[in-house]
This record gives structure tokens, C-alpha cells and sequence, in this order.
């Protein structure tokens, strides 16, 4: 599984779905996050947690710089992308930038395992993981790939264990 070695995550999702506070969350301390090429405006941290190293960016907003991050689909093992599970309005905009992702040439027919963060699970009326996984038709997305959805605070860290441990025992 990835837990036997260092592995590229990235991770991705929409502007606001809480990325960077997932990211903060998982990054240890002594880490210090350094931003790769930040003088383009393509902003990479790259931080290790448990063996596995992870490289996140932002993947809204920024179709610009989409060519740029292509470059890394190559070696990327796994996917987590983040949700606002309580952001209904734009589930639609978040389920077209997975399957940007997933479509993409580089990726489509490998099978890079998926986990979803249902994020915010905190906020009154937002969707459950059943519910998001629904509402992005993740199945019709991920075809065979391995995928986990999971309910997340990242303000808390609830979830998030849970979460990091599917990706560090699945096996590749
Ligand atoms: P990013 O743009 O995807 O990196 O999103 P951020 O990590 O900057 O988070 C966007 C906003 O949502 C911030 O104000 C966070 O404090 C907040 N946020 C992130 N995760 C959660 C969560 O699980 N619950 C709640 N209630 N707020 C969250």
C-alpha cells in the first residue's frame, strides 16, 4: 500500500471547499510548506504525513494554469478531492472538475484511487457523504477505480483520520 512508501496525492476541489485547512490539518508541525514555481501563480505545497507525500493545489478558477498542472498527472498515485457538502448550489460546478480530472488523457485509464471529502459536515443541512457521492455521480465517475467517502470537519480534524487511513492501506 502507499503506507510502504512516499506517494504523490494531490489534492483538489473547488475555491472555499477547505483544502488548505484539510491540508493544515494533516501536515505536521515541524513541516514547513513550501510553494514551487509561486512567481506564475501556480502554487504547490508539498508536505509528507505518515510516510505519504502529499502535493496540493487549487483547482478552481484557475483553467489558465491547467496545462501547468498536466505536467504532474503523470505521477500522481491517488486523488482526494474535497467537497463543500454544504455548498448544493455548486455541487454541479464540483462534479465538472472531477470529471475534468478523471477524463483527463493522463489519467482516464489508470486506476488512481479516489477519495471524496464530504467537508463542512459540520454546517446545518449539509449533504451527508451518501448524499454528495450522489449528487456528483461518483460512481459513474470513478468506473472501477477504488473510492471512499467520507464526512469530514477539517476545522476539527473529524474524519480526517478515518480518511488518510483508507488512502494509507489501500493497495496499488
Ligand atoms: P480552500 O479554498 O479549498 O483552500 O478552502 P479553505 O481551507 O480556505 O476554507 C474555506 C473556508 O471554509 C474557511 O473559512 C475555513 O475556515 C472554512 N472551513 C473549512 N473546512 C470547514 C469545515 O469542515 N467546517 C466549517 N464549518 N468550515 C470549514
Amino acid at each position: 500500500g502507499l503506507k510502504q512508501r512516499q506517494a504523490k496525492v494531490i489534492c483538489v476541489g473547488l475555491d472555499n471547499s477547505g483544502k488548505s485547512t484539510v491540508i493544515n490539518h494533516l501536515k505536521p508541525e515541524s513541516t514547513k510548506a513550501h510553494n514551487i514555481l509561486p512567481t506564475i501563480g501556480f502554487n504547490v505545497e508539498v508536505f509528507k504525513h505518515e510516510s505519504i507525500s502529499f502535493t496540493v493545489w487549487d483547482m478552481s478558477g484557475q483553467g489558465r494554469y491547467r496545462n501547468l498542472w498536466e505536467h504532474y498527472y503523470e505521477d500522481i498515485e491517488a486523488v482526494i478531492f474535497v467537497v463543500d457538502s454544504s455548498d448544493k448550489l455548486r455541487m454541479p460546478v464540483a462534479q465538472e472538475e472531477l470529471k475534468t480530472l478523471l477524463t483527463h488523457s493522463k489519467i482516464q485509464d489508470r486506476n488512481i484511487p479516489i477519495l471524496l471529502l464530504a467537508n463542512k459536515m459540520d454546517i446545518r443541512g449539509s449533504l451527508t457523504a451518501i448524499q454528495c457521492s450522489k449528487a456528483m455521480d461518483v460512481d459513474l465517475l470513478a468506473k472501477d477505480r477504488p473510492y471512499h467517502i467520507c464526512s469530514t470537519n477539517a476545522l476539527t480534524g473529524d474524519g480526517l483520520e478515518e480518511a488518510v487511513q483508507w488512502l494509507s492501506a489501500i493497495s496499488l
